[in-house]
């Protein structure tokens, strides 16, 4: 059973380092020079950009002193640079329709249609479902630990795991915010900001699979734990920020950890008695299907609606499922604890 497990993650593996690869619309000379001359002239074709009016010495022609600052210029020229890229990557796709091809990626996306200067508007809203879906979770799992649950003596919580939840519905939520900030407009520090959210999130997960399943409640094991998965988390984190933004080790390293959480509730599934077993059934058979569309990436039907999209719509039923089951386990654990001592 382990050895499938394994065998289905190394394919998973290979085909998407394969698919990270390929970005075949941004090394087309065509394209490429039309950004270039779109850089100096700030136009493509009859179309000009407000954004791209810079000197010769990279400062704003016009304006007040105080939009000549260093921050306010490079989001004018991230500005600039994605309206180039964005209508040169029009034009390109036009012409090559026009020849018979097919869509082709650009610095590894889909080319999207903006809508209300929203890059990608359908992630953007399936994100804020995202984030939507947990804080209601969250917030009903709030309303049973504080007013419906029975308190121990000294006011202490029978369940062991409930400011562990806390946490992993703000970083859950934080990291959908940040998604969908990304898909609005796609620059490197919303780049930056959702990928080390949504790296938090993937890593906190995993340290909380781990305690969950074991039922790790002793503190100082707690730590030994988290301590080193902690620090390698952080050092990712650490790296791609400040040394290199490398997609494809990121991959791997969110890959490993997204299929090594799965694997460890699908195990505990399989050996545990918790009366709400099927919920994490669903959830880890619903995620591991979701992260195929990831695998399988399609274009944008219509410009629109790609399969990375179609993963955060997935991941909408399955936050309801999930905040379910955190749910019935407080309530069980506690249950059980009540039971013992009686
Ligand atoms: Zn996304």
């Amino acid at each position: 059973m382990v050895d499938r497990y394994w065998i289905t993650f190394f394919v998973l593996l290979s085909c998407l380092v394969g698919v990270l690869d390929a970005s075949a619309g941004d090394a087309d000379p065509l394209y490429r020079a039309c950004v270039g001359q779109c850089k100096k002239t700030g136009c493509v074709g009859e179309t000009c950009f407000p954004h791209c009016k810079f000197s010769s010495d990279g400062a704003s022609l016009d304006g007040p002193w105080y939009m000549q600052e260093p921050l306010y210029l490079q989001w004018k020229q991230w500005d600039c640079l994605s309206d180039c890229r964005y209508n040169c990557m029009l034009n390109r796709e036009k012409e090559m329709a026009s020849l018979g091809h097919g869509p082709v990626k650009y610095h590894g996306k889909w080319p999207f249609k903006r809508l209300y200067g929203f890059q990608e508007p359908v992630s953007v809203a399936l994100s804020a479902l995202n984030l939507v879906m947990h804080f209601h979770g969250w917030l009903s799992f709030f309303i049973l630990m504080y007013y419906k649950l029975p308190l121990g003596l000294d006011k202490k919580r029978y369940y062991a795991f409930t400011s562990l939840w806390h946490i992993y519905g703000l970083l859950s939520m934080n990291a959908w915010f940040w998604s969908a900030v990304f898909h609005s407009r796609d620059v490197d520090l919303t780049e930056k900001l959702d990928y080390s959210s949504a790296i938090a999130l993937l890593g906190y997960s995993l340290i909380l699979a781990i305690l969950r399943s074991f039922n790790v409640r002793i503190e100082a094991a707690r730590v030994m734990v988290s301590a080193p998965l902690l620090a390698f988390i952080t050092t990712h984190i650490l790296y791609l920020n400040n040394y290199q933004m490398d997609y494809g080790w990121n991959m791997k390293v969110c890959l490993v950890m997204a299929v090594s959480q799965l694997l460890i509730w699908a195990i505990w599934a399989g050996v545990t008695h918790h009366p709400s077993r099927w919920k994490l059934w669903v959830v880890v058979v619903g995620g591991g299907l979701a992260m195929l569309l990831e695998i399988y990436d399609f274009p944008p039907y219509q410009g629109f609606v790609d399969a990375h999209a179609l993963w955060h719509a997935t991941t909408i039923p399955l936050t309801y499922i999930w905040w379910s089951f955190i749910k019935d386990d407080a309530e069980f654990s506690t249950a059980k604890l009540l039971k013992k001592m009686k």
